[in-house]
């Protein structure tokens, strides 16, 4: 299948077998986003769908994994949602769980009946674009969740037996507002447990919208030095049994990964010692060149 804009999907998730039901992102308004920004939400036709899912069988294919592809589709009609999961367990009898993102509000836009029948029938983890925990900085960066919204949806899909995952962006928040961010994080995430938790540190690309606000002064960057203390600050706060925390800081060539609470020790000591390497160092603030390909991954 030819595949249309960025392939964007949680790096835990890259056994999966990817497939696209629609293009780009129905939303497309948060600041810091440029991955779909180029593109007009779409749903992929149907018969597109079953052809990828005939042609993947026809080779042999039989992943007990499948991640829904693009931005939001899980604000598609319920019906054809559930089509789609009809199809893939009809293809590949012996896949096991079905993942992909959502928004808070696609969530909030479904019936506790439909959540339910979306489990059923192999919906497992949604992963979800917390990215702050500061209810400022989510209306700043046009999120269209408060904090609020968020506890209910994920109360609401944990209640349908779907699993809650959530991406973070240390640095979202700006200069000196980290650790603050990091705490108010994980008292959500204290409460609303979520089984993973994907930190894609905040990496700009000097087309988003943000990097607008940055120019204007309205927004001040934190350096990498800050992100780092950030996510020290949450991984210590973090008190979840059993959560999976997947952090990269690919600027200064660092991912933090690790099951809470038993890599806690050995993951603050490792982002300890990229702090101290780079306290004296220049600062260094994670930009994308406009003339870069390269967008920015949720
Ligand atoms: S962060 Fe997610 S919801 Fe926001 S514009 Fe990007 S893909 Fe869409």
């Amino acid at each position: 299948m030819n595949y249309e804009g960025q392939i964007c999907r949680p790096p835990i998730e890259k056994s999966s077998f990817m497939l696209p039901v629609a293009v780009g992102c129905a939303y497309n308004l948060c600041t810091f986003c440029t991955l779909f920004k180029h593109l007009t939400y779409r749903l992929l036709p149907l018969e597109q769908v079953e052809a990828e899912l005939q042609r993947v069988h026809a080779l042999g294919g039989n992943p007990t994994q499948v991640f829904l592809g693009d931005g939001n589709a899980f604000g598609m009609d319920t019906e054809r949602l559930l089509t789609i999961l009809k199809k893939i367990s009809h293809y590949f009898p012996n896949c096991k769980m079905v993942n992909m993102d959502a928004t808070v509000t696609d969530i909030l836009s479904k019936t506790d009946d439909e959540l339910q029948a979306l489990q059923k029938a192999g919906l497992r983890h949604l992963y979800l674009g917390i990215e702050s925990g500061l209810e400022d900085i989510l209306s700043f960066t046009k999120k269209d969740h408060d904090i609020a919204q968020a506890e209910h949806a994920i109360a609401r899909i944990q209640s349908a037996g779907m699993i809650f995952d959530a991406h973070i962006m240390t640095g979202i928040s700006g200069a000196g507002r980290g650790i603050e961010n990091a705490e108010q994080l994980a008292v959500f995430f204290n409460r609303t447990k979520p089984k993973r938790v994907i930190n894609f540190s905040l990496f700009l690309h000097e087309k988003a919208p943000l990097y607008q606000d940055i120019l204007s002064k309205r927004f001040i960057p934190a350096n990498e030095l800050e992100n780092l203390l950030e996510a020290r600050k949450l991984i210590e706060l973090l008190d979840v049994d059993n959560m999976q925390y997947d952090g990269f800081h690919d600027q200064v060539e660092l991912r933090i990964w690790g099951t809470l609470p038993k890599d806690k020790q050995k993951m603050l000591e490792r982002l300890d010692s990229y702090i101290d390497k780079y306290r004296d160092q220049e600062l260094i603030y994670s930009f994308v060149p406009a003339s870069s390909q390269s967008y920015y991954c949720k």
